[in-house]
């Protein structure tokens, strides 16, 4: 009889949250490896009020963009693996020149990325994003979010600050556009993030303006947990109003 022999030890691979996946780019049609994080090892450890998640292993904001380092063209990983960019000549024009002006900057896209490099990545592919006819502000809003919640993580306040304030100008226009909403969080939900983004900034009125127009809509019964942190939100303006007094 052949014994076979069992591996007690976990291969190597197994332990690693980071795989490196070979990508080709959509407008220069170069290929490179990019580091990405294997799904079983995303585990949320925290949610603060803006939907900020802290995580047990790794933070797969860290690697949430891919970007070529020939023409740097740059997206979040779902996009440049999926979408397909015949119909956007804008995108392909926009890369193309880069690379043709060699204006290309080189990421390391190593298993360790620098905040710069995170940025950076995010940078550019917000601008990108921006470029798209017609353009998705719930995608720019959420790409301006990463930057704020890395910020936070790194304790660069006014960075954060600042980037609350991209990320707030286009969640206004994710609500005054209507379409490409998540279905998570609906259109309650982006009234809620404006506002409570607002209150982060020590902007009350505004805040207030926004979680009132939560609390009356129609829709808000379907969305429980919106309308419950908007209640606590709205608490804690009050609170800190009263202390104010004080
Ligand atoms: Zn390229």
């Amino acid at each position: 009889m052949i014994k076979i022999k069992k591996e007690k030890e976990q291969p190597y691979e197994e332990k690693d949250p980071i795989w490196f996946k070979e990508v080709t780019c959509k407008v220069c049609g170069a290929k490179h490896k990019t580091p990405r994080v294997k799904p079983s090892f995303i585990k949320v450890k925290s949610v603060d009020s803006d939907f900020h998640k802290t995580y047990e292993f790794v933070n797969p904001i860290l690697y949430a963009i891919t970007t070529c380092n020939e023409c740097n063209y740059s997206a979040r990983n779902e996009d440049y693996d999926k979408v397909t960019l015949e119909y956007h000549k804008e995108i392909i024009d926009l890369g193309l020149s880069i690379k043709n002006a060699k204006k290309n900057v080189i990421f390391k896209n190593d298993r360790n990325p620098s905040l710069d490099e995170v940025v950076n990545k995010h940078l550019l592919a917000i601008f990108f994003y921006k470029n798209f006819k017609p353009e998705n502000p719930n995608i720019i809003s959420g790409l301006y979010m990463h930057l704020v919640w890395l910020y936070r993580d790194a304790g660069i306040v006014e960075k954060e600050k600042e980037y609350m304030k991209y990320a707030i100008e286009y969640y206004i226009k994710t609500y005054e556009r209507g379409t490409q909403i998540p279905e998570k969080i609906g259109i309650p939900g982006i009234m809620y993030l404006i506002g409570e983004l607002n209150r982060r900034l020590g902007n009350y009125t505004d805040a207030v303006y926004w979680f009132s127009k939560v609390i009356k809509s129609d829709m808000i019964d379907n969305y429980p947990n919106i309308k419950n942190l908007t209640h606590e939100a709205w608490e804690k303006i009050n609170e800190e109003k009263k202390k104010m007094k004080e």
